[in-house]
């Protein structure tokens, strides 16, 4: 008798198995990996996208251009994942961790192939334990309490940050920045309380910190020349309220008789604008921001009694300047008592590029503070946008974690030395398999040199000469075609960076080894032209 074929999936279920599966998982990673590779390093080249909206963006960092890159193959997205989650994680390193990953899974690739039960190649991830082990053994502590020692610590992080960036050139100038930043904010290093703004025009070097909120002067009225620009101490009203007439905005039909009836009602209009103005005047409120319009009435009532006042104030600026200088968001005028104004120690409005900008400085809440960039391009100015926000993620690890370890591969190098020495002492098949990832380790160090245009096997054979002979922070001279001790060359990295991307990468590669099954709705797969275009096997979104 003929055995009844169970049907389980309705029909044009796709669903493959077994090692093809895997091993096509695993060259869809390498694709992902092809698509960020040149980008590592201070040579590394940036790449521009543009999505279908036209909208071009210029980047250097792995998780931006992961992102914009829309994958859409199942296992290939969970190297973009992991990707995203060192840029949250840590904020550096993305391109590293996308590399690792790639190459643990190419290492074991022929096992795969072979036959090798993947349950066995994971297991071979204690390595990555045994690497974390190391480098917190070998890691580099510096003293917190030394300001300056710790301070100059900072910088050198900052600056490997930003060597691998368009802005590499101004990475002096940007790295003090950044630190002097990072150091302004209370012990839990909020993110948040660093604004970023961008003003175009100008030179790179023209970029300041402001210590304290600033933000870009809204659209006002005539009377608004008349206003004070400056004050010391001045009380801050917070509000969410409307100070315009309100009468032919709203295009209400109103049926009136007389003219008196008339003037009834515009004096009532009248009457509540002027009843709110008095309320704010009265307040000691010196300076008034508002997220709702305040119309050319109240600028010339609060320009005549030595008020400034600035309406349509972004939401996020609003926030913030109540964050730092206290006091609360009101949506009516009735109780605007001292303890939700804010106050500031000094409110003044400035001239920046083609701008007027308001600066709020020593603000006694929050410590908090606002990069102001300048520049030419706006694709330009949002890739320095990006890279500053590498350097400061970079900063408050560091702060948070002060040991470092050195960067320029030299850290990978000693970790792959230290793994296959290990290797040797195990037998069976745990020893090839341990051999593979301290070879897969070998891609940074090996990338840096293709990106730089060097002879990679010649500087690794150095590399590992080196590292044989307990020269353990050599790593890639990418000035001198050469090796270097990179710790004495200040190419440092916070060690958390490192320990993340190796932890991360591991761990991405065992979840792609442990599917051996994708199995697909026939409905996620009938709109969009067939498969096998594009990066990443990808089709489009289809929505
Ligand atoms: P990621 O997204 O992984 O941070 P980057 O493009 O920032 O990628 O490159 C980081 C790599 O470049 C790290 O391995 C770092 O050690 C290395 N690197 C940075 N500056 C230098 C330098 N001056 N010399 C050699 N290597 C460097
Ligand atoms: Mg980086």
């Amino acid at each position: 008798m003929m055995p009844t074929q169970i049907i389980l999936l309705k029909e044009g279920t796709d669903s493959s198995q077994g090692v093809p599966q895997l091993v096509s998982n695993i060259n869809a990673c390498q694709v992902i990996a092809e698509a960020v590779r040149t980008t590592l390093g201070p040579r590394g080249m940036d790449k521009l996208m543009v999505d279908n909206r036209g909208k071009a963006t210029i980047s250097n960092d792995g998780a931006t251009i992961l992102k914009l890159l829309d994958v859409v193959h199942p296992a290939a997205k969970t190297l973009v994942d992991i990707a995203k989650s060192q840029d949250a994680e840590v904020g550096d390193g993305t391109t590293s961790v996308t590399l690792l990953a790639a190459e643990f899974l190419k290492q074991v690739k022929p096992y795969v192939e072979e036959g090798l039960h993947p349950q066995t190649i994971i297991r071979s991830s204690t390595a990555t334990q045994l690497a974390v082990k190391k480098i917190n053994e070998i890691a580099v502590s510096v003293k917190k309490g030394d300001k300056d020692e710790q301070k100059s610590l900072l910088v050198k992080c900052a600056s490997t940050a930003l060597n691998s960036k368009l802005i590499a050139v101004q990475k002096e100038f940007f790295s003090m920045m950044v630190v002097d930043a990072v150091m302004m904010l209370d012990d839990l290093l909020p993110l948040k309380m660093i604004g970023m703004k961008k003003v175009q025009g100008g030179a790179l070097e023209d970029s300041q910190l402001v210590a304290g909120v600033a933000f870009k002067k809204t659209f006002s009225y005539a009377g608004f020349e008349m206003q004070p620009k400056k004050y010391e101490n001045p009380k801050i009203a917070l509000l969410n309220v409307e100070l315009e007439l309100k009468a032919e905005k709203e295009n209400a039909e109103v049926r009136v008789k007389s003219v008196e009836d008339y003037q009834a009602i515009v004096d009532a209009e009248w009457n509540i604008l002027y009843d709110k103005l008095e309320k704010i005047y009265k307040s000691g409120a010196k300076v008034v921001l508002s997220k709702l319009p305040i119309g050319d009435v109240a600028t010339q009532f609060f320009a005549d009694r030595d008020l400034f006042c600035a309406g349509r104030v972004q939401e996020e600026d609003l926030k913030r300047t109540m964050m730092a200088c206290g006091g609360s968001i009101q949506t009516s005028v009735g109780s605007l008592t001292d303890d939700v104004l804010g106050q500031c120690a000094l409110f003044e409005e400035v001239q920046v590029g083609g701008e007027r900008y308001n600066f709020f400085k020593g603000c006694p809440k929050a410590k908090t503070c606002t990069i102001i960039l300048r520049g030419g391009a706006e694709q330009f100015m949002e890739e320095t946008e990006r890279s500053l926000h590498d350097a400061i993620m970079i900063v408050r690890r560091a702060i948070k974690n002060d040991s470092v370890v050195a960067g320029g591969g030299a850290i990978e190098m000693e970790l792959s030395k230290y793994l296959r020495d290990y290797s040797r002492t195990i037998p069976g098949k745990q020893q090839l398999l341990i051999g593979a990832y301290a070879k897969a380790l070998e891609i940074i160090p090996r990338q840096l040199c293709d990106n730089a245009g060097f002879d990679a096997t010649n500087i690794l054979n150095k590399l590992r000469a080196k590292h044989a002979q307990a020269g353990m922070w050599y790593g890639v001279d990418v000035n001198n075609e050469d090796i270097a001790d990179n710790y004495i060359a200040c190419v440092w990295e916070p060690s958390i960076v490192r320990i993340n991307a190796l932890t991360a990468a591991s761990e991405a590669a065992c979840l792609i080894l442990s599917v051996d099954e994708t199995i697909k709705n026939p409905r996620s797969t009938v709109d969009g032209p067939p498969g096998g275009q594009g990066r990443g096997r990808g089709r489009p979104h289809a929505h």
